[in-house]
């Protein structure tokens, strides 16, 4: 038997939400005609569909499959996204921007934040260092263009993700899928059979008797996780001590002015609300812990911040923080909410689904289904998902607000010692510990230390090598180049007018 005789030649998803249709897209355009994917979804169960705000992974996540950004934008009602804006995080009335992008350019291979440590200790009206940062200065004013220019500038030093209607982004994806050639059935899937032997699946089995026969299935069937749980017994790390919401409602409302190109985040008592402005209206949700306070005041909470009437009833979700253990066991991989669940807060449900996609497809593995392979899938999965924890955790942590038995917990609750070390580097010299490549760098551990109130007490020494006189001209350069290129842009709603316009619905 050849290695071309092991191929795999069905694939089955499970589950027809946004990671389903995610999953199925990439695999479509890789493995084209060689592999046959047939993907399940029950109407009856639905999607929980309010994935709304993203990182701007997603460009190249979209990119790959050479989809057409204008065309992508006007279909799903995007706008466009270059941070979030935090609001009563660190304390009441506290407010700063975790944008895509750094603060200023790196100097001698060091982080610009040393720098202005720097200046800030010698000159006491030094500006915030959120003046350096070309995608707040955007943000603020409510500008957007795309980056552009080759040499290092303001107007390409920062980068830029979507807001888009979930519903029609899966609806998207589903066509392109469709086209290259995956196969959707309408069914329930309520058993599964197993080879005796190897425990692996063989096909699932739907309610109205039919078989959906495979050689490698992926479970993208939600919370649930029918087949990693129900069939394996994966396992699940429940974090909710360290991250304690673990409920939501969502509402929509009427789009209102000014279109903001970023995702607002304000803390309440006992957890945070989202806005996320969209072409064709504004998603709105809270995402609160029960144990701290009832539905119904959730629900006054988050329709009494509503910016105009709401849309419909608010949709109550559930769910428990944490991950899966294994999210690869034998010939069943989960990809989606299935895998595990973080909440909203740095919008990173969508990129784990892209990581995850991309993963398999470099592990991509044959009939043999090597162990090794899952387990370095697995290795990817865990390590991912234990960095974004700290980082959400981080949210909660240092923070100075005490002004409710929510936020006493979240003062005292125990924190992952890697954390700790990162919170406690960072607070004594200005250094940001960075665990794991590839996901939140530097620039973002610095928004989100100084923004909620941790300035460095001591800065990198290596800094003082650059004369302070032309540190503080270089830095009055790059804040009136970032000031300069702002004031060129056009407007957020403006440039969705002129180049993007969504048909209305
Ligand atoms: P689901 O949407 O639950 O889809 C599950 C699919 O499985 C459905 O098609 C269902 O029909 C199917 N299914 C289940 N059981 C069966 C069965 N027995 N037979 C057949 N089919 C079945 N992510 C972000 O990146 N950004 C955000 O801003 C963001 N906000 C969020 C806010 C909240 C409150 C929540 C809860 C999540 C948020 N997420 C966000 C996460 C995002 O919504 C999910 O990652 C994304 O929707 C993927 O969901 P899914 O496809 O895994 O599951």
């Amino acid at each position: 038997m050849n290695i071309a005789d092991k191929a795999i030649r069905k694939i089955v998803i499970v589950g027809g939400g946004t990671a389903g249709w995610m999953t199925a897209a990439p695999l479509a355009l890789k493995l084209g005609e060689a592999c046959e994917i047939v993907l399940v979804e029950s109407p009856e169960i639905g999607t929980v569909g309010v994935g709304e705000a993203t990182l701007p992974s997603i460009r190249y996540y979209n990119l790959t499959l050479g989809i057409d950004g204008v065309d992508f934008v006007k279909k799903t009602q995007a706008t466009f996204k270059l941070g979030i804006d935090f609001k009563d995080w660190g304390h009441l009335g506290n407010r700063f921007f975790h944008g895509f992008g750094d603060f200023g350019p790196m100097m001698e291979n060091r982080s610009p934040h040393m720098y202005w440590l720097r200046l800030a200790r010698e000159f006491q009206d030094m500006p915030s260092y959120e003046q350096w940062s070309t995608a707040t200065a955007m943000a603020r004013r409510n500008r957007f263009l795309p980056p552009y220019g080759d040499q290092p500038a303001a107007s390409n030093a920062f980068s830029y993700a979507f807001h888009f209607d979930a519903g029609l982004y899966a609806l998207y994806l589903r066509d392109y899928a469709e086209r290259h050639g995956v196969q959707r059935v309408e069914g329930m899937v309520c058993d599964v059979e197993q080879n005796p032997e190897t425990g692996f699946i063989t096909a699932v089995k739907l309610r109205d008797g039919r078989r959906l026969e495979g050689d490698l299935f992926i479970d993208c069937s939600g919370f649930r996780g029918l087949l990693i749980e129900g069939v394996y017994q994966a396992g699940y790390d429940d974090w909710s001590a360290m991250l304690p919401c673990n409920s939501a409602q969502a509402v929509p409302c009427a789009r209102v002015e000014p279109l903001t190109p970023y995702t607002t985040s304000t803390a309440r008592s006992a957890g945070w609300t989202w806005r996320i402005p969209l072409q064709h209206r504004t998603g709105n949700g809270h995402v609160y812990c029960d144990g701290f306070t009832s539905d119904a005041e959730a629900s006054r909470v988050l329709l009494d911040g509503l910016d105009a009437a709401a849309l419909g009833e608010p949709r109550q979700l559930r769910f428990t923080t944490g991950r899966r253990r294994k999210t690869w066991v034998k010939n069943c991989v989960a990809i989606g909410l299935s895998s595990g669940f973080l909440e909203p807060l740095e919008s990173t449900s969508i990129n784990f689904i892209e990581n995850a996609v991309g993963w398999l497809i470099e592990n991509f593995p044959d009939r043999d289904f090597r162990p090794e392979l899952a387990d370095e899938f697995n290795r990817l999965v865990s390590a991912r998902y234990e960095h974004v924890r700290d980082f959400i955790i981080l949210h909660y942590k240092v923070t100075n607000r005490s002004d409710s038995e929510f936020w006493r917990y979240c003062a005292n609750m125990p924190i992952p010692d890697r954390l700790r070390h990162q919170i406690d580097v960072f607070r004594e010299t200005g250094r940001v510990v960075i665990y794991e490549d590839k996901a939140f760098m530097v620039p973002s551990h610095v928004s989100m230390l100084m923004g909620l109130g941790v300035m460095p007490k001591a800065y990198d020494p290596l800094v003082d090598l650059v004369d302070l006189r032309t540190l503080q001209a270089h830095f009055a350069k790059v804040r009136d180049s970032i000031t300069r290129t702002v004031d060129a842009m056009p407007d957020h709603a403006q440039y969705i007018a002129r180049h993007v316009a969504a048909p209305p619905l």
